[in-house]
């Protein structure tokens, strides 16, 4: 996953962007980059790590002007360990330099690169957009990088630098969200609306469906290149955006809260005594599925210990449970004796369930019901998300009974497709390809 975050026409805009990316920090962690711009020239820093780690004062002392484009990566197409990965990619159009930060996937860069025909500098799919526009470069913004627009297919939210204007693209199908905030004459796109409150700033629009909006000295203008037809993403609201964040015009909190409800709905736990997320991903399904009171109150028995960076899942059960101990604390006086409903968003691998129902029989859990706010994930994601390959989702090879017999469960339940396909008006406006496989 990736973020985008940028401000046009504001004092300190690298200082800002750090701080918006610092906000949305929890989409990636791995690399982060800001181009800035003065009005004529633009300036590039980039590092490893999150925000604000990578843009030590040096760095923004360098990032001059009041306007910039910053990005956060996790890296999707590529496994890459290379620093020439990181974004916002630098291109050339019309003898200027531009910058481009990009949210998504390509899916069709094989076909991309035949028609490009040179030596990429990265391994990322993102190369194939300043290659491309080079390509159709007739020194008119707007009209060549609709004819590279039209070329791609996939999924692609972008935020683009030029030296006197900033502009945000999404895609016909909308998969990856990206809004547009607005404090006075400034201007900021972020991929979350969370961000916006932190930089002053106040939620003005989404960037429609194939639409381009450019933001310049005359004020900003929106133009169409391709017709709607919409597959957004039905995990970010679920998962991955903050829930404080309005998602495809969803609070993703709320969404939270009533998937719980449903769950608990469909699927109670009526002997349970405590409702126990899997923090923090499944506190507010938790919140949801303990509301009518009849499936056991809401508990805190399982706490995050926040002074822990990344964990990474190990490929042993010893190691998995080392993993838990360091990323969870367990309060064996809630737990024992207990019987306990375990609430989680999702499950993608099963390592992290698998290992904390270990730790609560441990601790003398009397019984562990599991409920889970999403579908079982059976297909990975092509769009942008790090959903892994086939082999390592748990739910590709095994049915439900299977599962819950693997991560040693006494009862486990999914939310079901239908019921999530009930979140939305216009549910056919949503991708749910990892859950079914109908890719598009
Ligand atoms: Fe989102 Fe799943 Fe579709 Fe990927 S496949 S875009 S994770 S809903
Ligand atoms: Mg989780």
């Amino acid at each position: 996953m990736c973020g985008i975050f940028a401000v046009w026409n504001a004092p300190k805009a690298a200082e800002l962007t750090v701080m918006g990316l610092h906000v949305i920090q929890h989409r990636a962690i791995d690399y982060a980059g800001i181009v800035s711009s003065d009005g004529v020239n633009l300036y590039r820093e980039c590092g490893k790590g999150v925000a604000r780690d990578v843009f030590t004062s040096d760095k923004l002392n360098r990032l001059h002007g009041k306007s910039a484009l910053g990005h956060i990566r996790y890296p999707t197409v590529s496994d890459d360990k290379t620093l020439d990965n990181i974004q916002p990619i630098m291109g050339i159009h019309g003898n200027r330099l531009i910058a481009i930060a990009h949210n998504g996937n390509l899916t069709n860069t094989e076909q991309l690169e035949e028609m490009i025909h040179t030596k990429f500098a990265t391994s990322m799919d993102t190369e194939c957009i300043p290659r491309l526009l080079e390509k159709h470069d007739t020194g008119h913004f707007e009209r060549d990088i609709i004819s590279v627009l039209v070329s791609l297919r996939g999924s692609f939210s972008l935020g683009i630098l030029l030296p006197d204007k900033l502009i945000a693209i999404r895609d016909k199908t909308s998969n990856r969200p990206l809004s547009i905030g607005r404090a006075g004459e400034s201007y900021f796109i972020s991929s979350e609306t969370c961000a916006f409150p932190n930089v002053g700033a106040e939620y003005v629009q989404d960037v429609e469906p194939g639409t381009i909006v450019t933001i310049g000295p005359q004020g900003i203008r929106t133009t169409l290149f391709a017709e709607a037809d919409e597959k957004k993403c039905r995990f970010e609201v679920i998962y991955f955006s903050h829930p404080a964040s309005v998602v495809f015009g969803e609070h993703a909190g709320h969404v939270r809260v009533r998937v719980g409800r449903m769950l608990e709905e469909l699927y109670p736990a009526q002997e349970a005594d405590i409702v126990v997320p899997i923090p923090d991903s499944g506190n507010l399904f938790a919140l949801g599925f303990s509301k009518s009171g009849r499936s056991g109150k809401l508990s805190g028995a399982i706490s995050r210990n926040h002074y822990v960076g990344r964990t990474f899942i190990a490929a042993t059960q010893a190691g998995r449970d080392e993993e838990v101990s360091k990323k969870f604390i367990f309060s064996s006086e809630e737990i024992r004796g207990k019987s306990i409903v375990v609430v989680d968003d999702s499950l993608v691998r099963g390592t992290t369930l698998c290992a904390v129902i270990s730790h609560l029989r441990r601790l003398h859990a009397r019984a562990v019901h599991v409920r889970v706010g999403f579908p079982p994930v059976r297909h990975p994601c092509r769009y942008g998300v790090n959903t892994r390959e086939y082999k390592e989702l748990m739910a590709s090879s095994l049915s439900v009974e299977e599962i819950r017999a693997r991560i040693g469960a006494d009862s486990l339940e999914f939310l079901p497709l239908e019921a999530l396909k009930k979140l939305s008006p216009e549910p056919e406006k949503f991708c749910y390809a990892c859950i079914t496989g109908d890719y598009w």
